[in-house]
């Protein structure tokens, strides 16, 4: 385990050397990995959106660790986010984000109905994966696996959204980001 996340976090590090080769200071790519998001979900320093800093921009939201059976889940009667107490954090990053969408929604009804989950997990995945952050992991990675680890997400959660999910135009654009790194 140890090895799995420093290996992941020297990819990371030279992910971003790359990055900083490949994006000419005026391109579009460079303005968007360097602006400030207003709403507060992303960071002047990274690609990859963070749900906590969402949570931290919404003050009436709570999070929790708990012992639940779920992943996690909205309460939307207090506000609150409780997440499972031991989850690894690529899991609890996505499962933020799906709750996120609960929030913002302001839904009472829990996980209960199927279809507004479908509906609900790609909100999340949009959020968890704009497609710059996704041009630029795909762009970098050479596996799914790799691909995953930029992104800090669940391989499948990242095999879901770009291989069925995603809009065609966005996965070609991915693709062909992609096809240039090989
Ligand atoms: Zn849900």
């Amino acid at each position: 385990m140890q090895s799995e996340w420093t290996s992941a976090s020297r990819v990371s590090s030279n992910a971003w050397t790359r990055l900083q080769l490949a994006a000419t200071p005026g391109s579009q790519l460079w303005r968007l990995a360097s602006e400030n998001c207003p709403s507060g979900w992303s960071s002047s320093r990274s690609l990859v959106p963070s749900p906590w800093i969402a949570l931290a921009a919404r003050a009436d939201l709570i999070l929790v660790r708990d012992r639940i059976a779920e992943a996690a889940r909205y309460y939307h009667h207090d506000r609150a986010v409780v997440v499972r107490t031991g989850l690894d954090l690529d899991e609890e990053r996505w499962h933020l984000w799906h709750e996120l969408v609960h929030a913002d929604d302001g839904d009472e009804a829990g996980h209960t109905d199927i279809r507004r989950e479908r509906w609900v997990d790609r909100e999340a995945a949009r959020r968890a994966m704009p497609i710059t952050t996704l041009i630029w992991a795909f762009g970098l990675a050479e596996n799914w696996h790799t691909a995953a680890a930029l992104l800090k997400l669940p391989e499948a959660r990242v095999r879901w959204y770009v291989g069925s999910a995603l809009e065609p135009d966005a996965r070609d654009l991915v693709r062909r980001a992609s096809a240039r790194a090989s």
